[in-house]
């Protein structure tokens, strides 16, 4: 039987529904929006596109939205200012800076990104929020593998007592992925380039997480049949066509549940970064 599509449009919907309603609320309360402040350098076309995206999301939910485009010849420096007016501007509720950088501060990405306060940290990335995320206290998560989560939640797929398994170790989806997962109590493997025997092991997931970067990498004789399977991955094929990590018309006839690329999981990224926003400025408000 063919596998239950799950559709990133129906649960970024709903993940977006939620956070404007409560960023209505916080402005009756306090009398200002939740506030969301991006940070470009240079004029990377892709970045840009991603950043109105965010831009857009924001206008439709009633979250503030600031963009602040720096030139591409920034310093470190003046980066770096940047952050710390933000990090001191109390309308300002989370902070990113869209990556990549430009090469002459590329190498200093980690200070960068470490610079803005934790509290303001809505991409989930900064040591603080990766120990809290890891000892299991409230912090901001990363925002696909979070959207990863709420979507098997509002789909109605289990995870307690459940064997997952996540392909890729990467900080942003990979390891905060084993984290989530294992809070809910599903028991967690996490395989990655140097793994010995994947397929047996993917072959075991109740959940399988995919987040490789290599077009049509999981196929079907890797997956469990009924097994839901998510697909964090983002290939760009050609110039209009973007891939998954799964080999999708396959794996969808013995999967019970998949999600499609593009449509999936990429949707909810953005839904979650607005979540992330309102739950910033709660937790702030709340400090
Ligand atoms: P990354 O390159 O940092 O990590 C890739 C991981 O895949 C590594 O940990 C590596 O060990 C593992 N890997 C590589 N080859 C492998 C192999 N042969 N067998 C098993 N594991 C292997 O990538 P990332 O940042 O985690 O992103 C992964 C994918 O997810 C990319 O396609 C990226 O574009 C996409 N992505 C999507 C979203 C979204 O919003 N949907 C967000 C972030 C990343």
């Amino acid at each position: 039987m063919a596998a239950r599509i799950l559709e990133g449009k129906v649960y970024a919907q709903k993940l977006k529904e939620d956070a404007g309603k409560k960023a209505a609320e916080l402005r009756e309360k306090y009398g200002m929006a939740p506030g969301l402040a991006v940070i470009i350098v240079g004029e990377n076309p892709a970045s840009q596109v991603y950043v109105r995206n965010k831009h857009k999301s924001c206008e439709e939910l009633g979250i503030s939205s600031e963009v602040i485009s720096m030139p591409e010849e920034s310093t470190k420096e003046e980066l770096l200012a940047r952050i710390d007016d933000l990090n001191g501007d109390t309308k300002i509720h989370g902070i990113l800076v869209q990556l990549p950088l430009p090469k002459q501060i590329a190498a200093y990405e980690a200070e960068i990104l470490n610079r803005i306060a934790p509290e303001k940290d809505v991409d989930g990335f900064h040591p603080v929020n990766v120990g809290r995320l890891v000892t299991g206290e409230a912090g901001l998560v990363p925002c696909t593998p979070a959207g990863c989560i709420r979507m098997l939640d509002m789909a109605g797929i289990p995870l307690d007592g459940k064997r997952a398994v996540v392909i890729g170790r990467s900080n942003i989806v990979g390891k905060p992925m084993f984290h989530l997962l294992l809070a809910r109590h599903a028991t967690v493997t996490v395989c990655h380039s140097h793994t010995a025997n994947l397929a047996e092991i993917t072959r075991e997931a109740d959940i399988l997480v995919a987040a490789i970067g290599k077009p049509n990498f999981v196929t079907a004789d890797m997956v469990k049949p009924g097994a839901a399977v998510i697909d964090v991955g983002i290939n760009r094929i050609a110039p209009k066509k973007l891939m998954g990590d799964v080999d999708f018309e396959q794996v969808k006839e013995v999967a019970g549940a998949i999600t499609p690329v593009p449509g999936g999981v990429g949707l909810l990224t953005v839904a979650m970064l607005m979540q992330n926003v309102v739950k910033a400025m709660e937790m702030q408000m709340q400090a």
